[in-house]
């Protein structure tokens, strides 16, 4: 009996790199990606993929990433067994390669994220490649709104670009844009060298300042543009720490390694490759319920984290997110480090039910 039959996970969400090969070779790429990598998902794979994800869920999302994506050369077939499943995708993509495209019948039920870090046309492509900021610009005139298309304008905040995010939100909007999504930069891959990242915890004040200047906006601009917040929280929950059910959103990458999620980024995470077996084979092998168990026991056994062990609110924190936990300090047995942001949201919390 598999997995969905048995009714134990829920995959929620797939993030797949279709391909690790790129032409923009970003500085601060998260997975490495550059025009000298070879790796590709086969469409075979993708199929046998996608087919399972959709049989265990008809309403699945699927994000294609790549490495750029439209570089795979069975890119418009992707596309097409997406579209017979009518699984509407979002394709994170550079945009560099959506003219002369004879797909666009597909494209047109995807939507997109391209990523700006820069309002400076020199800058933005020094930093993502030649070309990068007209062709941002210039996606609506290619993918028309009047379209089932949504566009999304990524900016990965760091300290070079945060004092702009008013400009931000204006061009997204002057573009056509209809979601502005602000994060902070996540330290992986090449990010590690990439100069700016701002740090909760070396940073509080900024990062405070920044998220409080985010909230305003999204309130103070109503439905001129949709504005996405994305992990400028500390995680409170994990979906992993339900032992009766567990929701999933993972993480292929294009040599076939499936990660658990996208934060769960060491090699220590790989669960298992999808080239061996499919997906739901995997999540129901000893290696995921082996980190599904430390997942579990970190959250709700009473010493596994020392300091916790004494923290008057261990009985309903969940320890934050393990994945950043791992990331920070190369153990488990560590909260997330975000514990006076918890501390401060439970006070809070009890203070309003009393
Ligand atoms: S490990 Fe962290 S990022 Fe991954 S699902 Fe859990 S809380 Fe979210
Ligand atoms: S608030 Fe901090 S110390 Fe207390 S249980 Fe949560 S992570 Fe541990």
């Amino acid at each position: 009996m598999g997995l969905c039959e048995k009714n134990i996970f829920e995959i929620s969400s797939c993030f797949i790199e279709i391909t690790s090969v790129c032409n923009a070779n970003c500085l601060y790429c998260y997975n490495n990606s550059s025009s000298n990598s070879k790796s590709y998902l086969s469409l075979e794979t993708i199929h046998d993929l996608i087919n399972t994800l959709y049989s265990c869920n008809k309403r699945i999302s699927v994000t294609i990433s790549g490495g750029e994506p439209m570089l795979h050369p069975d890119f418009t077939n992707i596309l097409m067994l997406l579209d017979k499943l009518d699984i509407h995708a979002l394709i994170n993509t550079n945009a560099s390669l959506l003219h002369n495209r004879d797909d666009y019948i597909f494209l047109e039920n995807c939507s997109f994220q391209v990523t700006l870090d820069s309002l400076i046309e020199k800058e933005q492509d020094s930093i993502r490649g030649s070309h990068s900021f007209s062709n941002i610009a210039n996606l609506r005139s290619i993918i028309p709104k009047k379209s089932n298309t949504n566009a999304s304008l990524r900016i990965n905040l760091t300290k070079k670009n945060c004092d702009y995010i008013d400009e931000f939100i204006d061009k997204a909007i002057e573009w056509g844009y209809d979601e502005a999504s602000f994060g902070f930069l996540v330290p992986y891959g090449r990010a590690k060298n990439f100069d700016g990242i701002i740090n909760r915890h070396d940073d509080p004040d900024l990062w405070s300042s920044i998220v409080n200047r985010l909230e305003l906006q999204k309130k103070q601009l109503g439905s001129a543009i949709n504005l996405e917040l994305v992990n400028c929280y500390p995680r409170t929950d994990c979906p992993f720490i339900y032992p009766d059910k567990l929701k999933i959103s993972p993480r292929v990458a294009s040599n076939g390694d499936i990660y658990p999620c996208l934060l769960c980024d060491d090699d220590k995470f790989i669960i298992g490759n999808i080239h061996d077996k499919p997906i739901t084979d995997i999540l129901l092998d000893e290696s995921f319920q082996a980190l599904s168990r430390v997942f579990i026991a970190r959250a709700w056994e009473d010493g596994y984290i020392q300091e916790c062990k004494v923290c008057a609110w261990k009985k309903i924190c969940f320890k934050g997110c393990p994945a950043v936990a791992f990331e920070t300090y190369k153990s488990f047995n560590n909260h997330d480090g975000n514990c006076d942001f918890l501390k401060r949201l439970y006070l809070k919390k009890a203070v309003r039910s009393s």
